[in-house]
């Protein structure tokens, strides 16, 4: 059986590099890996990072189950095996906006090490921010941004996260933020003292 990457020939040393890229945009490209509980904060956080990123000027893309499930990832459900097949298609799709010099913000429950350490791998721990947002899972529960607490109590939804499947603490983050704690504001001010410093040239 011939290997399917036989007819492929890679270019990356013929097409324009990376680092040209960034040192057009005025920035490194990196993936900020947001991880946490449903409802925890991710997107929220994520909007304002990007705000506040743009406003210094910066060049971001969010990647979160709106533009990634129901588009390229729209096969794929909440099995071990489809939840493992999701963040290795989301990981590759940031590595490639990374290789462009643009910032990811990734907003995906990412609930077991496992999962994170997949993501890592493919990207590379010098372009991966793990940021672990965190609430109680109570706090969670009382938003309930989506009513999928509800339902999941309800037996509604299979394997959700936090209620009927696992989510184990990260252990490899590079900062936390308890969003039950403090405001979005103040959220965003501690993720740029962290991402800042990995994102500007020079
Ligand atoms: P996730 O993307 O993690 O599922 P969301 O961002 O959709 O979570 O929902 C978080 C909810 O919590 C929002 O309704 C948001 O307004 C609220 N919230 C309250 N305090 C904070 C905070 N400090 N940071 C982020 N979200 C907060």
């Amino acid at each position: 059986m011939p290997s399917p990457l036989e007819n492929i020939f890679p270019v990356f040393n013929e097409i324009l590099g990376r680092t040209e890229k960034e040192n057009l945009l005025n920035q490194r490209g990196k993936v900020v890996w947001l991880t946490g509980l449903s409802g925890a904060g991710k997107t929220t956080l994520a909007k304002h990072l990007e705000r506040a990123l743009f406003d210094k000027g910066f060049l971001t893309q969010v990647l979160d189950g709106d533009n990634i499930r129901t588009g390229i990832n729209n096969n794929l459900g909440f099995s071990d095996t489809d939840r493992f097949e999701n963040i290795r298609r989301i990981a590759e799709i940031s590595k490639l906006f990374v290789n462009c010099g643009v910032i990811t913000i990734n907003c995906f429950i990412s609930p077991t090490e496992d999962i994170r350490e997949m993501a890592r791998q493919i990207i590379g721990k010098d372009d991966f921010i793990e940021v672990y947002v965190n609430a109680p899972l109570k706090t969670c529960e009382e938003r309930d941004v989506k009513g999928l607490y509800s339902r999941a109590r309800r037996g509604e939804i299979k394997e959700f996260t936090g209620i009927t499947s696992p989510f184990e603490t990260p252990e490899n983050i590079d900062i936390e933020i308890r969003t039950d704690l403090q405001s979005v504001e103040d959220s965003v001010e501690q993720l740029l003292q962290v991402i800042l410093p990995r994102i500007q040239c020079g």
